[in-house]
């Protein structure tokens, strides 16, 4: 049977394969290539393929890292698209990832390092030599150690690139004597990781959306930005188109996922948790832990024996989680008890189902307990 997608595919499979065969590129010979068929923006003409290079390489606009194509025209690179071989993105790429090209020749960019020669805020800089920077660093890194203090001494960063994350952190800070750092993860989802390493003692979401048959999202613009962004949201749509797949969005603002979801449960800012603990409440006082969820229990640990059995993991949960009722979350959340009862019901039984989240919910001083309701919650249903 020919489905929407394999519909789609073959329709992709066929274009690429005329294109491919009356283009030679002067690099990556082999690639199909869907660029290149639009104007320059060096002189406005329509380009054929043969005045432009395709370079293979990766967007590095966000931690997906999706693989791409740079097109390049009189060496300076003129356009982004996906990778057609990649089977992460399916060929396709953000739009933030296009516009990768504007940050590379961006009039503002920094390409020299710059001493701040005014008062903090004033503005004023003056660009310095490597030499003078280096040393200049060098010499209050060394006073601090020499002072006894290399822990005050804090190495702060975007993202790292691939290999240099070793041989910073495990060569450079480790031989310095510092692991004091900062990064973008300390003010985005870092409650969310560090809540999924107590937890499991490791983390990564990676959602099985080609199979699950229902979504609860809480506080996700998955559909928008994310982790493995692209890959993620091309996946979870084609379930949506393909499948009918039922999406519950949790969310204080009315996103575009919370617009294309199944369902939108507008919620007070940082209060998933109560309604996370109040379905976790449902499952186990209905008994809807019975069969995937019971059997994972026997790999969680719910009580302060390490031996306990399965039966004292469920009467200690439900004893534990009787005070979280749906009618307390009312309270605390302004969704209604009944919501939040049947979409748990509803959660409990459609399996496989997948519980996601991100900072709409973990970026809070809670966020981090929510994330390991959230977990709870998917471990008391089985859909781990
Ligand atoms: S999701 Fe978009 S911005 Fe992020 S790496 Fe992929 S193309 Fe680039």
């Amino acid at each position: 049977m020919v489905s929407r997608r394999n519909f789609l595919k073959l329709g992709a499979a066929t274009a690429t394969a005329t294109l491919a065969g009356g283009v030679s590129l002067s690099s990556a010979k082999d690639l199909p290539v869907k660029g290149g068929k639009d104007f320059s923006p060096k002189t406005g003409r329509r380009m054929g393929f043969a005045s432009r290079k395709a370079i293979p390489t990766s967007c590095w606009s966000c931690v997906t890292r999706c693989p791409a194509m740079g097109y390049v025209e009189d060496g300076r690179l003129v356009k982004m698209e996906g990778h057609p071989n990649s089977i992460r993105t399916e060929g396709v790429m953000c739009a933030k990832g296009q516009a990768g090209v504007n940050q590379l020749y961006d009039p503002d960019r920094i390409l020299h390092p710059m001493k701040r020669v005014g008062k903090r805020g004033e503005g004023k800089w003056k660009r310095i030599s490597w030499d003078e920077a280096l040393n200049e660093v060098a010499g209050r890194l060394k006073k601090l150690r020499d002072d006894g203090h290399p822990e005050k001494f804090m190495f702060h960063y975007g993202r790292m690139k691939s290999s240099s994350s070793k041989l910073i952190k495990s060569v450079f800070l480790a031989t310095y004597g510092t692991g004091t750092g900062g990064n973008h993860t300390s003010i985005c989802e870092g409650g969310k990781w560090t809540a999924q390493e107590f937890t499991w003692g490791g983390h990564y979401d990676n959602w099985d959306f080609d199979n699950t048959r229902f979504v609860l999202n809480f506080g996700s613009n998955v559909l928008e930005a994310h982790t493995n962004h692209v890959p993620t949201a091309h996946r979870l749509l084609w379930a949506m188109a393909e499948r009918d797949l039922r999406m519950v969005t949790f969310d204080v603002r009315l996103s575009n996922t919370a617009a294309k979801s199944s369902e939108w449960v507008p919620i007070k800012p940082g209060t998933d948790l109560a309604v996370v603990l109040a379905m976790c409440n449902v499952v186990m006082s209905e008994d809807l832990y019975k069969g995937d969820g019971e059997d994972f229990l026997k790999f969680c640990k719910a009580t302060a024996n390490n031996n306990a059995s399965v039966v004292d993991k469920v009467a200690t949960l439900k004893a534990h989680l009787a005070q979280y009722t749906p009618a307390w979350a009312e309270e605390i959340s302004g969704v209604s008890a009944d919501k939040i009862a049947s979409i748990a019901r509803e959660f409990a039984a459609a399996r496989p189902g997948c519980v996601i989240n991100y900072r709409g919910s973990v970026a809070h001083y809670n966020g981090h307990d929510t994330e390991r309701a959230i977990q709870m919650l998917a471990s008391i249903t089985g859909n781990i």
